[in-house]
């Protein structure tokens, strides 16, 4: 089944906005064994969207077309549709008593233009949106299926979940489904990672399996094709199980896991305490730890070090260590958590201490060098790091990395 999706609105040509409509569409549709082959973009222009319309049904099965739904003039994708079909269109009761009652529920007058919502083009099945006042149609024009889904992401995503994607199961039960999985790993780079899962890599055919870094860490996702979701599953299960004999330990969570969420879990468990000194990082890792609704039941608090008074003031590192060693240095990170730990009175605690650039950086201590140390009931350890990347990148690496070693 061929798929082509327009994406429509003069802002994302503008580059004003992210196209997420069509990423969100293209994922969906994959899953649910659509060949999406085609994607445009086009403005809300008359001329324009023929054009591209009259493309898209030479080339696909199915058309489907995101925006231009609303009330007002430049919302045109319905009518040219219809247009390019050659069919009228009627005002739909059910459409039209729904837009009455959802903007009468939030008190919004009725305006004479909305009425061009409660339009329907003869022929079209309506897929009714719970959340806005645009419905969503499918209309049948020869060999080609046009879908029309209102622009409003959360509008669009209510539509296909509750309308579309239960229409598609019954109308092409035949199809395919493509399942996805993805393993999170940290700790580990990611040419090591691919030579240890070299012979599985070699030889993948169904599920297949491919890397992907991503904000430091990396991700493992094995992509399944069968006839039925339990069938996916059951391939994905196995070839994760081969997959994970191999590098279980590096593996600490799955698909929407984050590290923060996966670390606050574990220090729930472990019934612990967390605090933080950091310096090069600005309080990163305490932000990304906070993200994390219900953090305060482990996250002690933190201090930002950032300058050498503040981490000797503050959290005692010595200054005989400052001067002698620096506070880019293991001392000055063991320190800094044993520190933060004593101060604060949490059960562990993290320091990160570096260069995140892009100046400052010298031979013995170039920018990207970052220690990491961790302290708890049994003393502190550290690891020594060499980013690379970015001021933000470096940050950004520098904090995870520190999230991740606490929760070895
Ligand atoms: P409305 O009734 O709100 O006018 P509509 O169906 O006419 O809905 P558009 O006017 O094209 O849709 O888009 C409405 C809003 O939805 C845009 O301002 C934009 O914020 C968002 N939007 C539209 N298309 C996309 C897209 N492809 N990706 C992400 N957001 C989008
Ligand atoms: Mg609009």
């Amino acid at each position: 089944m061929k798929v082509e999706v327009i994406t429509t609105g003069t802002e994302l040509l503008l580059g004003e906005i992210l196209n997420t409509n069509f990423t969100w569409l293209a994922q969906e549709l994959n899953l649910r064994g659509f060949d999406v082959l085609y994607q445009t973009t086009v403005g809300d222009n008359p001329a324009r969207m023929k054009e591209v319309l009259d493309i898209a049904a030479g080339r696909a099965d199915i058309v489907i077309t995101s925006g231009g739904l609303g009330p007002t003039r430049g919302d045109i994708t319905k009518e040219l549709v219809a247009e390019y079909c050659g069919v009228d269109m009627y005002m739909n009761l059910e459409v039209w008593n729904h837009i009455h009652d959802l903007l009468s529920r939030r008190n919004i007058c009725i305006a004479s233009n909305n009425e061009k919502q409660a339009l329907v083009p003869s022929g079209a099945i309506v897929l009714h949106n719970a959340v806005g006042t645009a419905p969503g149609l499918v209309l049948e024009h020869g060999s080609t299926t046009f879908i029309m889904l209102p622009g409003p992401p959360f509008e669009l995503q209510h539509v296909c979940e509750q309308e579309l994607f239960p229409y598609f199961e019954q109308r092409f039960p035949h199809l395919g489904i493509i399942k996805s999985h993805t393993l999170k790993v940290r700790g580990i780079g990611e040419s090591n990672l691919a030579e240890m899962l070299d012979d599985i890599i070699v030889h993948q055919s169904n599920p297949t399996i491919a890397l992907y870094a991503r904000h430091g860490e990396i991700l493992v996702r094995l992509t399944a094709k069968a006839s039925s979701a339990e069938e996916a599953d059951a391939l994905i299960a196995a070839m994760q199980e081969r997959v994970e004999k191999i590098i279980g330990p590096y593996v600490y969570g799955y698909d929407g896991d984050t590290l923060p969420e996966v670390l606050g879990k574990e220090l729930l468990t472990r019934k612990q305490t967390i605090a933080f000194a950091e310096s090069c990082t600005g309080g990163l890792a305490s932000s990304l730890m906070t993200d994390v609704p219900g953090s305060s039941e482990y996250v002690k608090g933190s201090v930002i070090s950032y300058t050498n008074e503040v981490k000797n003031l503050v959290i005692n590192v010595s200054k005989t260590t400052l001067s002698k060693k620096g506070a880019v240095s293991e001392e000055a990170a063991l320190e800094m958590a044993e520190g933060v730990r004593n101060v604060i009175g949490s059960d562990m605690a993290v320091s990160i201490t570096g260069l995140a650039g892009p100046g400052g950086g010298t031979r013995r201590k170039p920018v990207g060098l970052v220690y990491i140390a961790v302290a708890d009931e049994n003393g502190a350890s550290c690891r020594k790091y060499n980013f690379t990347g970015t001021r933000t990148q470096i940050k950004q690496r520098a904090a995870l990395t520190a999230l991740g070693l606490a929760l070895d």
